[in-house]
This record gives C-alpha cells, structure tokens and sequence, in this order.
C-alpha cells in the first residue's frame, strides 16, 4: 500500500446534502472520482437531474435524492433511502446550507428560523440519524462544512444569524466527536473562506475590497479546490483525525 492509497475511497458510499450544484456538487464529483458510491440530497428534483447527468458525463454514477432535509422527520427517511439503495453509509457530508444578509435590526423571526434549520437543525438531525445507522454498521464518517463565519464577523454585510449557525456547527463538530469516538465514528469540519457559488456573489464590486482584497491570496476560491480536503478528511489519510475545524481561506483569517 503506498501513501496514495490512503486517500481512495474505493467500496466507500457517501450521502452528500446539497450535492447538486456549488460546493457540493463539487464534494460529490470528488467522492466519486475518489472511488465512493455517492448519494445527493437537495430539493430542486431538476437540478439534481441536471448534477447525476454532468457525473454521468465525466463517468460517474451518482444517485438523487429529492427532499428538503428541513422537513420534520425528514432525516431518517433519507438515511434509511441511502442505506437500502447503496447497502451502507460510510461517510456523510452536511454541506447544505443558505446564507441570508440581514442586520440584527432587520432580520425577522422567519429568515432567522430558516437559517438555523438548514444550517444547524438539519445538519444536527442528519448527523444523528446517520450515526445511528454507523454505529450498527461499527463506524463511519462525517464531515461538516462549517465557515470563517464561525471565527470572525464578515462585512460589509450583516448576517448574525448566519455567524451564529456556523459556530454552532463548528462547536457540534467537537462535541459529536468526542461523544461518537468510541463507536469509530469520526466527525470532522471544514471552515471555507470565499467559494464562487450561487451562494457567494463573489464578483460583485461592493464586495471586493472586504472579500478579496483583505485576504492575503487577494482571490476567492473555486469549489474544487475545497473538495480535496472533504475527500481527505473522509478518507483512511486522515485516520487520526476528529473533532478538527481545517479553514481552507486563502489566508483571510490571519488578519
Ligand atoms: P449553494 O447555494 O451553491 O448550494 C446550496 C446547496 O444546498 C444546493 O445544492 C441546494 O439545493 C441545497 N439545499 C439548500 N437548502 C436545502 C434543503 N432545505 N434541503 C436540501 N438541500 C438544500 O451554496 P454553496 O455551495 O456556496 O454552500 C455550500 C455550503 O458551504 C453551505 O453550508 C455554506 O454555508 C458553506 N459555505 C459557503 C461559502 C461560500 O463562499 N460559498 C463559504 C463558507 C461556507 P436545492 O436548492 O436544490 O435544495
């Protein structure tokens, strides 16, 4: 076996929230590409079929889930659809999530819900309902995606529901670790900067000088250079590692 190895993902399967388009799709591509059978679950049923056909373009067979994982009782019906179909859930990335730019001032009760219930409340539900089906199966692995929004305050905008949501998943991150260890389930995050997504209007001029220009690297990134570390952190490579946060920002946090 030599050092590469370790990063393959071959007779892995994956569920991947958020998978059809950003980031996740990206973390998808790389499952695959690293050898895992690979599920998505977002809620637009097109745009997941417009995802499964670009993998299948490039070679890759990945399966759809439609469903919006806010739902109430949502999460174990999809875990137990992912188990039946690909036979087991080894790893599972929380990467759905929804940024609103609202102040404190503005934000009403709905938008700040809506937040806390894709960001944090689906993740929390996913991540247990997954460990419930690793821990029969004798381990597994989850990784979150968190945010720089959990270590500093961005701006010029205001989103303190956001910044909240992704301490929170940052904390979660820690506290699942250190309780799900003892079943050989590891539970990891990711803490990206700017990622050019639907999400992120990373090329309009207003938010230039705070987004880009603070950072050392003076760029946003693409999501496919954050996919590396999800497939690293979900792969034996990183067999020592849990309850860790990797902020992948181009350096925007040294400041
Ligand atoms: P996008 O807006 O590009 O994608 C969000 C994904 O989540 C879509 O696939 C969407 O699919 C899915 N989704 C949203 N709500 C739900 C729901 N209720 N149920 C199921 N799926 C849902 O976002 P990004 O790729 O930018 O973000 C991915 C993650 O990365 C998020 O957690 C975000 O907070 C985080 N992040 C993003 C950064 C950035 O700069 N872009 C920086 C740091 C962190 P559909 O609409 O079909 O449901």
């Amino acid at each position: 076996m030599t050092i590469l190895d370790l990063f393959s993902l071959t007779g892995k399967t994956a569920l991947v929230t958020g998978g059809n388009r950003g980031m996740g799709l990206a973390f998808a591509r790389g499952l695959a590409e690293a050898g895992a059978e690979v599920t998505i679950v977002s809620r637009s049923a097109e745009r997941n079929a417009e995802a499964i056909q670009s993998l299948e373009g490039d070679g890759l067979t990945v399966r759809a889930i439609d469903a919006d994982i806010t739902a109430p009782g949502i999460a174990k019906d999809v875990l137990a659809q992912a188990a039946e179909s690909m036979g087991r859930v080894d790893i599972l990335v929380n990467n759905a999530g929804l940024a609103i730019h609202e102040s404190s001032f503005e934000i009403e009760d709905d938008d700040w819900n809506t937040v806390m219930d894709i960001n944090l409340n689906a993740l929390w539900k996913m991540s247990v309902a997954a460990a419930e089906v690793m821990r029969e199966q004798g381990g597994g692995n989850i990784v979150n995606i968190g945010s720089i929004s959990a270590l500093i305050v961005n701006r010029p905008q205001w989103q303190p529901a956001y910044n909240a949501s992704k301490a929170a998943v940052h904390q979660l991150t820690k506290s699942l670790a250190a309780e799900w260890a003892p079943y050989g389930i590891r539970v990891n995050a990711v803490a990206p900067g700017y990622v050019k997504t639907d999400m992120a209007p990373v090329d309009e001029p207003h938010f230039r000088q705070h987004w880009i220009e603070d950072a050392p690297m003076k760029r946003y990134a693409m999501p496919e250079e954050i996919a590396p570390t999800v497939v690293y952190m979900a792969s034996e490579a990183s067999s020592f590692m849990t309850g860790s946060v990797v902020v992948l920002d181009g350096g925007y946090t040294v400041y």
